[in-house]
């Protein structure tokens, strides 16, 4: 029989794939599920996006490209790291993959060596947690909580710095939590990484273009000059330009790092799409007005969320600066008994009930390593939402 590696013994596969699996699976047997599982917009990518992978493809450009991105592209990211963040990458410290989930996979195979730290504060997205687990390291797991807006904090960063620390891996807006950094939140921790000097940053601003309320979004390469030379600021067409089909991400860091991230995709994918490279060029470079227009009815759509889950006894919902998910503290309504007689002992629990009964699904905290909470993905429509909310409020009044 098969006999997995020990590299991916200890990795199960991602509980949100596994739950929107079995969501649609229900869906396709007839049952009304409304799926607020996955983390992609509803959008479609916008028309001269698509014109211009058309146009590419016309043009013959259906070729290998260069390893890790074509000039074209590479141009049009610098551009947009002057533009949007102030920052001046030369393109020899730009790179491209196949989605930003590659950029950080590069990343890590590129400088952990066995047991080498990488600090990640919880909740998150748990793909970091397993990428830094295929390439040798060792997570380093630091909780944040709801009271300090689900942030990691100069003191808790610290205790957890040790000499064999690599990395420290900050993701705003936040998957699953919506949290954003500002400078005033980033600042302490930046000064603290001064003093480590083995420690270096990798920010993942995949949510950047998806935040509300006036929040001004930075990032810490554009904040601390002195820390440039140890970030990677990594970021994607994915979320922003609801490309999330075209798998393009890329990044921008030190020479060496960027050099040794080539040389891991050399091995794996060889070059990214070279259609999804002129596509991401288009995105990059034509107009970002729509751009607004989506983050106002995200913001809608947060603001719907977040009424109703504050409104259900035993539920609070903190409201997210950023991205398109709220993360909800249910502990209230744990412990409780189910009109078919069973107890909700854990937030598992609670979303597989609501899965059963009220045919909704979230994704359990437990997901994401803080539990007992849920996440839901608003990236749906209103009216979807609107049931949505109506049903699991519903659901809940039948607790006992
Ligand atoms: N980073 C975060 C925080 C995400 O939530 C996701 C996707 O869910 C990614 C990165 C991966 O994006 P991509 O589609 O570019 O691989």
């Amino acid at each position: 029989g098969f006999t997995p590696a020990d590299r991916i013994a200890a990795i199960d596969v991602s509980e949100i794939v596994a739950i929107s699996g079995r969501a649609a699976a229900m869906k396709r047997a007839g049952a009304p599920v409304i799926i607020l599982g996955a983390g992609e917009p509803d959008f479609d990518t916008p028309d001269h996006i698509k014109q211009a992978a058309c146009e590419a493809i016309m043009a013959g450009a259906t070729k290998y490209t260069p390893l890790d991105g074509t000039p074209e592209l590479k141009a049009a990211i610098k551009g947009k790291f002057a533009r949007e963040n102030g920052i001046d990458y030369a393109l020899d410290e730009i790179t491209v993959a196949t989605g930003a989930k590659q950029i950080l996979f590069n990343a890590m195979m590129a400088s952990l060596n066995d047991g080498d730290e990488v600090i990640i504060p919880v909740p998150c997205w748990t793909s970091y947690i397993d990428i830094v687990k295929i390439a040798g390291g060792t997570p380093v797991i630091v909780e944040t909580t709801a009271a300090d807006g689900f942030k990691l904090t100069a003191p808790a960063l610290e205790a957890a710095i040790t000499p064999r620390t690599k990395w420290v891996l900050l993701n705003s807006p936040s998957n699953p939590t919506g949290a954003a950094y500002s400078e005033a939140d980033y600042r302490p921790l930046l000064d603290l990484l001064l003093d480590h000097p083995q420690v270096w940053l990798l920010v993942d601003d995949m949510y950047e273009h998806i935040v509300y309320d006036n929040f001004r979004f930075v990032t810490p390469a554009q904040l601390e000059p002195r820390l440039k030379a140890r970030t990677l600021t990594c970021n994607g067409v994915s979320k922003a330009y609801a490309m999330t089909g075209w798998r393009i991400g890329y990044a921008g860091g030190p020479k060496a790092l960027i050099k040794g991230m080539a040389v891991v995709q050399s091995q794996a994918t060889s070059c990214p799409s070279s259609v999804s490279q002129a596509a991401s060029v288009a995105a990059l470079n034509g107009p970002q007005d729509f751009l607004i227009d989506r983050r106002d009815s995200f913001r809608q759509r947060r603001d719907l969320v977040v009424a109703a889950l504050n409104a259900i006894p035993g539920i609070t919902c903190r409201r997210p600066e950023g991205a398109f998910y709220t993360y909800a503290e249910c502990g209230g309504v744990l412990g409780k008994r189910t009109p078919e007689g069973k107890v909700l002992e854990t937030d598992r629990d609670f979303c597989a009930w609501l899965l059963e009964t009220a045919h909704v699904a979230v994704i359990p905290g437990a997901a994401f390593l803080a539990s007992p909470c849920f996440r839901i993905s608003y990236a749906t429509s209103e009216a979807e939402l609107t049931e949505a909310m109506a049903r699991i409020t519903a659901a809940c009044a039948t607790l006992q």
